[in-house]
């Protein structure tokens, strides 16, 4: 059914729905849009539609061939002011180029892996839009497959990154709180997790993991509950994807370097991967195995694999000894894997007295005791004992969320809300399904 929005534009159909809202195929004064209608309760949050207002300027000002143009920004009558057209009903709306097309998401789940020159073409278009972002002083914050679009009405797809901006207006913290981790857990850098305000740098970690998925089917760290997702991110390093020319590969381990200066900047991405396109042409898809026929092995095999991974917590020599595919991970013995891709997380990043201890519950390292990291070689006893404690430092954070989220998942209060005390009743995971 039809309705208007605003005073210029009428949505026709549902083209999709996402963690925000909902993306109507619409009609405007030049033509067919897409117009993306905020959930009631965000558009309902007069913060919000003010700081939607407020960077304006900042959304419609970007344009680029692999950016989703924004068009039009419609917010409620009372935010209207001289900042722009009013939305009806109390709407906000953003009215977008009509991208013809499937997601990134959707393409990559019905092709599994990409040919090596098709992901380069793919991510060196976006880092080239990332690049103008950067300069402009934009950081995207939620780089994932979802958010790139794929035009496919030309001879060739051209890749264009949605949502720019959407992710900081909508997860800023309200009426002033503190600041919370804040993303996608699987394209997460390491710096957002240790509670660093996220910069250009992320968005370039975030890309090469689309890249890394692209080419293997799955993400580098993912797998499991968020908390073990994002305690990998910080602390263990890329597992290599065998049959990937050296170059590329030594890219992918650049720009998912853990320090966020280390990374290409955007520019350069977009211009190395297409210096090394021409070495990519007539390469085939990885060669990985299928991830559906491992997993199914390793449940009909009594979960082996997955039983030493949980008891050593090393991803990576999980990876190395079973199938190039991650299986879900528990970080909390006995908790149930998590299946489901969760594409949004905020969680309240925990100060130092309850890194320090003052937390509620017991921080675990996800080592056994006495047990040294597979393949490393400075295993002195002492030097154990101080990575251990650093690992239950750094990992405290995100054990603890996750311990949280697991209770939440599991039946606990929804609301997340937290009474300032501890981690475990403050925080708050956001799933599509929750609210899409
Ligand atoms: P959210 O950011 O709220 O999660 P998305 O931006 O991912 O929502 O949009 C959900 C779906 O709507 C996308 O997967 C895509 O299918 C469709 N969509 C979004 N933007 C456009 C666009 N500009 N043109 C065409 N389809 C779009």
């Amino acid at each position: 059914m039809a309705r208007n929005i605003g005073s210029h534009y009428t949505a026709h159909r549902v083209l999709g729905r996402g963690s925000a809202g909902t993306v109507w195929l619409g009609e405007g004064p030049e033509g067919p849009v897409a117009i993306k209608l905020l959930r009631e309760d965000l558009a309902a949050d007069p913060d919000l539609a003010e700081r939607f207002a407020h960077e304006r300027h900042a959304l419609l000002g970007l344009e680029h061939p692999h950016i989703v143009g924004v068009r039009e920004l419609l917010v409620p009558e009372s935010q209207h002011g001289a900042t722009g057209p009013a939305g009806a009903n109390g709407e906000i709306a953003l009215v977008m180029d009509l991208v013809r097309g499937p997601d990134l998401r959707t393409h990559l789940t019905r092709e599994r892996r990409l040919a090596p020159a098709e992901a380069a073409t793919i991510v060196a278009g976006v880092a080239s839009g990332l690049a103008v972002a950067h300069a402009a002083g934009i950081v995207h914050r939620d780089v994932k497959p979802e958010n790139i679009l794929l035009d496919t009405s030309g001879e060739q797809p051209v890749a264009l990154l949605t949502d720019f901006g959407v992710a900081k207006l909508i997860d800023e913290p309200r009426h002033g709180g503190r600041s919370g981790v804040v993303g996608t857990p699987d394209y997460m850098a390491p710096e957002i997790v240790e509670g660093l305000p996220p910069r250009a740098a992320v968005d370039i970690y975030a890309l090469v993991t689309v890249l890394y998925e692209l080419l293997s089917g799955f993400t580098p760290f993912g797998g499991g509950h968020p908390g073990a997702v994002l305690r990998r991110q910080v602390t263990e390093q890329v597992a290599p994807l065998p049959g990937l020319p050296d170059e590329l590969w030594e890219l992918i381990q650049q720009c998912l370097a853990k320090a966020p200066a280390s990374r290409l900047r955007a520019a350069e991405l977009a211009s190395r991967l297409r210096e090394l396109h021409p070495a990519l042409v007539g390469l085939p898809p990885l060669d990985l195995g299928d991830p559906a026929a491992d997993e199914e092995r390793r449940q009909a095999s009594g979960d082996a694999d997955y039983a030493g991974y949980a008891e050593h917590g090393d991803a990576t020599a999980a990876l190395a000894t079973a199938a190039p595919t991650r299986a879900a991970v528990p970080l909390v013995r006995g908790a149930a894997p998590d299946s489901e891709r969760v594409t949004h997380t905020r969680m309240r990043v925990p100060d130092a007295d309850e890194l320090a201890g003052g937390a509620h519950g017991t921080a675990r390292a996800p080592r056994a005791p006495g047990q040294p990291r597979a393949g490393s070689a400075r295993n002195t006893t002492a030097g154990a004992r101080r990575r251990r404690r650093l690992a239950v430092t750094v990992a405290g954070a995100a054990v603890l969320a996750a311990v949280a989220g697991w209770l939440l998942f599991s039946g606990g209060d929804e609301g997340g809300g937290g009474d300032g005390r501890g981690p475990a009743t403050e925080v708050t995971l956001v799933d599509e399904a929750d609210v899409g």
